[in-house]
């Protein structure tokens, strides 16, 4: 079975497409699960996202395109929220869905992953940012709300990369993230970086492997030539660190497919 849980809409301003034509392409690729995943509603970097009074129309659109096309895909219905404290609303995280992605795209009000921030990582010590950033990703698994880690190791996204070792740093999230009974995605967006590079590495991959936690396969899409975006590059690369299962969800609920 093949799935592909974190795909984006033209609501979030930053994708470009219809749903049907994600949808369309979805099937086309012989994707079995199709989860979209917006950008959730916050109070910070509003333009980038869902708007709260939108929350109904897209959760509709969706459950409206799952009864149109279910008998070629399934879909499912998901939000990715940011990890940002003082910034994470009730009405997000108890929001009816299958699964919520927990993503930290902010150090305080840094945008680390945004191409007109990138100038800030010469103004700090690279070590204490992936630290930090690591930091955040336990602090989010800790809180219990979220259902899968949106592109663990983002923080590589420049290929700003810290002198320290990077399993020791990510360590305490990776037990968290187990803890906490979360699935760690395998993310090809990293592939279109300049990292070019699967989220997770190789290496995280294999700690999270031997903590025993398990996956899910996400493309990150934000335009139609995304989805499923180098798949089988992610397939790979599971089975080389030994999973041969993945997880979907319904209703917050965790279900084993063999991919
Ligand atoms: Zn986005
Ligand atoms: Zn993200």
């Amino acid at each position: 079975m093949r799935i592909d849980l974190h795909n984006h809409t033209i609501r979030c301003n930053h994708a470009k497409g219809s749903m049907d034509t994600y949808i369309e392409r979805a099937i086309k690729l012989g994707i079995d699960i199709y989860g979209f995943s917006e950008h959730a509603p916050m109070d910070f970097d509003s333009y980038y996202r869902l708007d709260f009074n939108k929350m109904n129309v897209y959760e509709n659109d969706v459950l409206n395109l799952k009864e149109k096309y279910k008998n070629d895909i399934k879909i499912i219905l998901g939000y990715e929220v940011d990890y940002l404290k003082g910034h994470m609303d009730e009405r997000v995280l108890t929001s009816n869905v299958d699964y919520l992605i927990g993503s930290v795209h902010f150090l305080g009000e840094w945008g680390f992953d945004h191409p007109d921030y990138i100038n800030e990582y010469k103004n700090r010590n690279i070590n204490q940012i992936w630290q930090e950033y690591f930091d955040a990703i336990e602090a989010m698994a800790k809180t219990g709300y979220f259902n899968i880690v949106g592109h663990l190791d983002l923080i590589k996204i420049f290929n700003f990369m810290p002198t320290k070792d990077i399993r020791n740093i990510a360590t305490n999230a990776l037990k968290a993230i187990k803890k906490s009974n979360m699935v760690l995605e395998l993310n090809s967006a990293g592939l279109r970086k300049p990292c070019k590079e699967i989220y997770p590495s190789l290496s995280l991959l294999e700690m999270a492997y031997e903590l025993d936690i398990p996956i899910t396969f996400s493309s990150d899409a934000h335009a139609i030539g995304q989805v499923g975006y180098r798949y089988e590059e992610s397939i790979a690369l599971a089975k080389k660190v030994g999973y041969t299962k993945a997880v979907t969800f319904e209703q917050r609920e965790q279900q084993l497919i063999t991919f």
